[in-house]
This record gives structure tokens, C-alpha cells and sequence, in this order.
């Protein structure tokens, strides 16, 4: 059955600010789940506070703008509920990599199969482009007064040590390698973050369209502009942990290359999948090895009436336990 990206588009009035690169993901993030051929009716989609918090408002699909930094804990949450929804949380830097870290770094830890798309600006937006984690030391976006005089977070890497078995990182312009990124995460089978370099023109003067294309980057040689950005799937990178594993040897060096991508930042900035391990159990398989028909009765799928619509549950003897007497 072939989908229209128009049977994931909302009548609503989008309200981001003119130029915002949220308008080039929620556009990918459409055309990928109908590349996918996912129903809207099978996608449950989850945002925290922020500007990235109205996602969900925007796509056609089940959606809860939720609390801040809490996408994580709602989408794994509904996950497990419902293993055949495909589950996507969607936020902000802030958001996930601020108040909501203690989730990300958890989450990593389960491995549960779901997507977690970041939208990294480097500010607070929503709330007039106060220093975000993963804005870097010493940076002065036209929204501070002064430098930041904090480090950044460097999300791929917190990602990997958390134990995510699929990262990358894609740019809110280029919606084409987003489409492609996304749908790589969706059917990746595990934890997949997605980091997205996304324009903030409104309060990050410094990360704008200009500065990762290298508009004021000249080669001095050619006398043109030279990209910032490369995409790692034209450098025979290879980011694949394969199921049954590799050797010590080969890990390593597979982790060694990782690393130096995640670092690598300035004159040339890598985009695309950074790392994908195949060989971790699910959170749903370590479910299943104990709760063999986990898969057959989720708990979102059970029924919970009969044909008259009296409740299967009886609850009496709990209620027994807990009544007080004497
Ligand atoms: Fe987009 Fe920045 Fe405006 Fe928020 S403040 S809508 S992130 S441009």
C-alpha cells in the first residue's frame, strides 16, 4: 500500500519561527514514515518542552506533547505497552540533554526499539536562547551577553556510553538525508538517537545555514566555499557491530573510529550513521525470555471486558489484602 506524505501533514497553523530548521524535520520525519508505509494509526510520537515540543502537533499520528525532558519515559512506556506501534521521541537539546538527561542516559540502558530524534540548536529557544548543554564553551550566540562559560555535552559520545546501538547525526536542511537517517533509526531493532543539527536563526547567529555550508569558509585554493558537512556514507565508513559480534581486535577498532567521528567538529563535520551494533538484545527479547507470551498479550492488547462489557479483572482478593481489620 503506498502512503502519501499528505496523510501525515495536520491542519494546523505552524507556528515556528520563519526559517527554523523544525520545519525541515517535521518535512523528513513525514516523508520517511510514508517511504515506510507506517499507518499514522501506528505511530505514536512523544515531545518534552520546547519548540520541538509542538512536533507532534504537526504530524498526523497519535501524539503527546508531554512533560519537560520526559519524552523518553512516556514513548518507552507506550513501547512496551504496544511493541507493534512504531515509537518515536522528539525534543530538543535542552530538553533531553538538560532536565531530561537522567532519562537518556537510562534509556540507553534498555535498549527498548524505539527512535529519539533530537532537534540540537545549541539554545533554550522557546524561552529567548539561553546557553543549551550542548552549546560549546566560550560561544557567544547574538541571545547571551557574555561567552558560555560552560563545556558542551557532546551527544553522540553520552549516547554511546549509554549504550544506544544506533546513532547518527543528519542537518535540518537537508531533508533528503534526514528522510534517509530517519528510516534508518525507525527500522533499526533497538534504541536508535538521531542527532539533528537544527538552525535556530532567531537566536544561534553562530550554527546558521551559512556557517555549515562554509559561506565564510573559502578554499583558498578553488576560491569557493568549502562545506562543512560530509556525509560519513560517501567515506566507506562502516558503523555495523554485525549480530553474532566481532572479534576484540575489530570492536576496538570499530569504537576507536567512532570516537574520533563523534569528535571530529569545525572545519569538517561529519553527518550520517555513526554507529549501529546488531548484536544487543532488546529490552522486548530480555522481556520475552521470562514472559515467554509477551508478544501474543501486551498489555495495551489485552482485553479488559467481556462481550457485555463487564471487566476481566477482579480485583476482590488484592482488595482482600489490603483491608484492615482488628
Ligand atoms: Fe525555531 Fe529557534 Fe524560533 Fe524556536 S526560537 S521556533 S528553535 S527559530
Amino acid at each position: 500500500m503506498a502512503f502519501k506524505v499528505a496523510e501525515y501533514k495536520t491542519d494546523l497553523h505552524i507556528d515556528w519561527c520563519p526559517g527554523c530548521g523544525d520545519f525541515g524535520i517535521t518535512s523528513a520525519l513525514q516523508q520517511a514514515l510514508a517511504e515506510l508505509e507506517v499507518e499514522p494509526h501506528n505511530v505514536a510520537l512523544f515531545s518534552g518542552i520546547g519548540c520541538s515540543g509542538k512536533f507532534p502537533h504537526y504530524i498526523n499520528a497519535y501524539g503527546i506533547h508531554t512533560l519537560h525532558g520526559r519524552p523518553l519515559p512516556f514513548a518507552i512506556g507506550c513501547k512496551l505497552a504496544n511493541p507493534y506501534l512504531t515509537v518515536i521521541a522528539i525534543g530538543g537539546d535542552g530538553d533531553g540533554l538538560g532536565i531530561g538527561v537522567g532519562h537518556f542516559v537510562n534509556a540507553g540502558r534498555r535498549n527498548v526499539d524505539i527512535t529519539y530524534i533530537v532537534a540540537n540548536n545549541g539554545v533554550y529557544g522557546l524561552t529567548k536562547g539561553q546557553a543549551s548543554p550542548t552549546l560549546r564553551l566560550g560561544m557567544k550566540t547574538k541571545s547571551l551577553p557574555k561567552p558560555n562559560i560552560n563545556e558542551g555535552i557532546n551527544p553522540l559520545l553520552l549516547a554511546f556510553a549509554s549504550g544506544y546501538t544506533f546513532i547518527a547525526r543528519t542537518y535540518s536542511y537537508d531533508v533528503r538525508h534526514q528522510v534517509e537517517t530517519f528510516k534508518k533509526g525507525i527500522l533499526h531493532r533497538g534504541l536508535a538517537y538521531i542527532d539533528v543539527l537544527q538552525g535556530c536563526p532567531t537566536y544561534n547567529d553562530l550554527w546558521t545555514k551559512d556557517w555549515y555550508m562554509g559561506r565564510d569558509h573559502i578554499d583558498p585554493e578553488t576560491g569557493k566555499p568549502q562545506t562543512r558537512l560530509y556525509r560519513l556514507e560517501d567515506t566507506g565508513y562502516d558503523p555495523v557491530i554485525p549480530p553474532e559480534g566481532l572479534s576484540q581486535a575489530e570492536y576496538e577498532g570499530r569504537v576507536a573510529q567512532f570516537v574520533q567521528k563523534a569528535l571530529e567538529w569545525g572545519d569538517r563535520i561529519p553527518i550520517g550513521v555513526f554507529w549501529k551494533d546488531e548484536s544487543v538484545s532488546t529490552y522486548e527479547d530480555r522481556i520475552r525470555a521470562t514472559a515467554p507470551t509477551y508478544l501474543d498479550w501486551p498489555p495495551a492488547l489485552r482485553p479488559i471486558c467481556d462481550a457485555e462489557g463487564w471487566p476481566l479483572t477482579d480485583i476482590r482478593k488484592f482488595l482482600d489484602e489490603l483491608r484492615v481489620t482488628g
